[in-house]
């Protein structure tokens, strides 16, 4: 018995051991349509007994189908079970919507791990299915996820920021609620662009007073 064949999951001195001390055929039959190993310590209808003893019993015929079967099914389902690939349409969505809150396919790949020229093609329609695990990967990124210290366009957050004044709520009050430890806080905000961090905070602000609409937050560069 060559020593290649033995099973990966018994020591070779065992199985030397076993084969010999139940001799196999001096040699195996060539067309071995019929044999039946001898009894060992494998039992027959285990597709070990079909491969190392060549035997062709019913039941070690079965096994060795069934193998066969169940390695050809997951073969095609490299991670067995899952599909192996799901449409991108909900992807790209998501990466639509992460565009539109100001976070860019850039910071996608960075926070998802996934890269960037896959990112591009799903977000280009070109790329229309992927793995299970790299669309839970993108679908985990949120609007959060963009850099805090990324500037946006500050038209909305000023937007809310007036609602809030017209609300009756003085600067000083909306620069408290929004972290400033200062004794007289101030508003002191660039009109045209505002950190993101900024803009979220401003967005929640006015979200807890049943203020302001669902404005998206824009990356501008
Ligand atoms: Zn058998």
């Amino acid at each position: 018995m060559p020593a290649e064949s033995a099973p990966a999951d018994s020591a070779p001195g065992a199985v030397y051991e076993v084969v010999f001390c139940d001799p196999p055929p001096r040699r195996w039959p060539r067309r071995e349509s019929d044999y039946v190993a001898a009894d060992s310590h494998r039992a027959h209808g285990a597709r070990a007994k079909y491969v190392m003893e060549r035997c062709r019993c019913g039941p070690c015929r079965r096994a060795n189908t069934d193998y066969a079967r169940e390695r050809d099914r997951a073969s095609r389902r490299p991670d067995g079970g899952a599909p192996a690939y799901v449409p991108a349409g909900r992807v790209r969505e998501h990466l639509e919507w992460l565009r539109d809150g100001g976070v860019g396919l850039r910071r996608v790949a960075e926070v998802s791990g996934v890269s960037r020229s896959a990112l591009t093609a799903i977000a280009a329609g070109r790329q229309r299915r992927l793995r299970p695990a790299t669309g839970e990967r993108i679908m985990a990124v949120s609007r959060r996820d963009g850099a805090a210290g990324a500037l946006v366009d500050g038209a909305p957050t000023w937007q809310l920021l007036e609602q809030l004044l017209a609300a009756g709520h003085s600067r000083a009050w909306i620069a408290r609620q929004l972290g400033s430890e200062a004794t007289t806080p101030a508003l002191q905000l660039r009109r045209e662009r505002v950190l993101r961090s900024t803009a979220i905070a401003v967005e929640q602000l006015a979200r807890r007073q049943g203020l302001g609409a669902d404005r998206p937050v824009r990356a501008v560069s």
